[in-house]
Order: C-alpha cells, then structure tokens, then sequence
C-alpha cells in the first residue's frame, strides 16, 4: 500500500526496550516501538535469516494491527563480490530466504551491503546477483542497495545508483555512511545537491519515499569508524541539515535511526523536528 506519511523508527531493538516491560522478549519490539510514539522498525537479520517463519508471521501481524512500516535487514554473510566458492550461490539462496521471510511479516522492502571491492568488476557480480534473486523470488518484496562507509566496500552513491540503475532496485540512503565517505555532508545546501543527485537518477517520485538511515558517525581515512549518538553535537551528519530539504520537495521518508545505543531517542527527536514545520 502506498502511503504519503513519513516513517521513524529505530533499528534493532535499542537498550531501553530491554529496560521496558516489553522487553523481555524481542518479538515485543514492535509493540515497544509503538509504544513510544514510532511508525516503523526494522528488523534485524544481520546474523542470520534464520527467524521461525511462525515467528515472521507474529511480528508482521502486530505490526498490521499497530500501523508500523516494517523493513528487514539482511544476513552480513550475503556477499555477491566473493570469489569464494559456494558463497555468490549460497548469498543468492540466502538473500531468496531473507525475502520470503520479509513477505511473511509484510515488510516492504529488504536492505542489503552490497560487497566488497576485492575482486574484479564487483558492480557486475552484485548486479548477477541481484537479478539471479529476482529470477528465483517473484514476490512483492523490494531490495534496497545501501550506500556503505568505508572506502573497501562498494557503496559510495555513484556504485549504488549504478547498481540501482541496472536492476530497477531502489536505493537505501545511509547519510552516516555516506558523510564517512570524506566528511561531505557539513550543510543543507550539502544535502539538497546530493539528493538532486538521487533524484536525476529515480525520479521525485521514488526520491520522496526513500529508505535512509540517520545518524551521526565518526570517521577517519578508511572510512566509517564508529556510529554516534544522535545527542553528540561535534558529530555529523546532522538532521538539522536534512530537514530543510524534506521539506522543500515535500518527502514523506522513512527515518530510521542507528543512533549508537538510542535509536529510539534518535528517531523521535527526528519525529520532533519534522513536527516543528
Ligand atoms: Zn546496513
């Protein structure tokens, strides 16, 4: 379904839902994310796709009942550029299993890193790989190429647009990573040419709905070195910086936060800033 509201929630489940009541049990944190006044939440199976597909079936249902917009996360070990054996196979399977686990909980869209650059053309392997997972995966579920922050891994905007450009995919924004990237996220005016940038290659359209993740990072030569906390003020990126922009092309995105240990406190100070006009 379509919807033209923005979405903030956290990634993971923060140390605060452990400290809540419903925190004794992990397929409580959509209800917690609700809760606290969020309408999204993303799921995390970076270790694994390895959720009981009863359990996918539980949480997608709280979140139909709740109104939260979830997205899923995919497994680390999804890495199309290896030239390991088995493992382009075996990432292909993987990414099949984390999308039909995703439909089972009615999430929109999954999230992946796309890979490393250790081998040739890495851009031609992520692609085969994409379009082999939509060769054996013909549902409703949408994968997300996320831009990366260090420079070993391919992910910079200009990898990720191509890849996007090349399969149809829609492109996660992860600012923190992209500001690693050479610190280039300092203003608003830093914000509106990137997102111009994003806009020449899928449109207004698919630019207002767009999937990123915010929050401050600290960096160095490679790249990203640590996630930050949103309350940090030397640290960039800054939703200050992003929000003027939000509103001049009227987007309605979906804000999760990976604010270090408070992506909740991350994502409703965004919610409260949005709300200000
Ligand atoms: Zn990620």
């Amino acid at each position: 379904m379509e919807t033209l509201e923005t979405h903030y929630g956290t990634s993971g489940t923060p140390p605060n839902f452990f400290k809540s009541k419903l925190g004794k049990k992990r397929v409580n944190a959509v209800e917690w994310v609700s809760s606290i006044g969020l309408n999204a939440y993303e799921y995390l199976m970076t270790y694994g796709a390895k959720t009981a597909p009863e359990v996918a079936e539980q949480i997608g249902k709280k979140a139909k009942e709740l109104g939260i917009a979830l997205s899923v996360h995919t497994p680390y070990y999804i890495v199309f550029t290896s030239e390991k054996e088995g493992v382009f196979e075996n990432s292909v399977k993987e990414m099949v299993k984390t999308l039909n686990l995703a439909e089972i909980m009615g999430a929109e869209k999954i999230i992946f890193h796309p890979g490393f650059h250790n081998s040739g053309n890495p851009i031609d392997r992520i692609v085969k790989g994409i379009k082999e997972v939509k060769k054996r995966y013909k549902g409703p579920v949408k994968i997300l190429p996320e831009t990366m922050g260090k420079f070993s891994q391919v992910g910079s905007l200009d990898e990720i647009l191509e890849i996007c450009r090349r399969t149809g995919c829609e492109p996660c924004l992860d600012f923190g990573h992209i500001h690693s990237r050479g610190g280039i996220l300092n203003s608003a005016k830093d914000f509106k040419s990137l997102l111009l940038k994003v806009k020449k290659q899928i449109g207004m359209k698919k630019l207002k709905k767009v999937h990123c993740h915010f929050y401050p990072v600290e960096f160095n030569s490679k790249g990203e070195k640590k996630h930050r906390a949103y309350f940090e003020e030397e640290y960039l990126p800054k939703f200050e910086h992003f929000l003027p922009v939000i509103k001049e092309f009227k987007m309605t995105p979906t804000l999760i936060s990976e604010s270090r240990d408070s992506q909740d406190g991350g994502a409703l100070y965004m919610k409260k800033l949005m709300g200000r006009g």
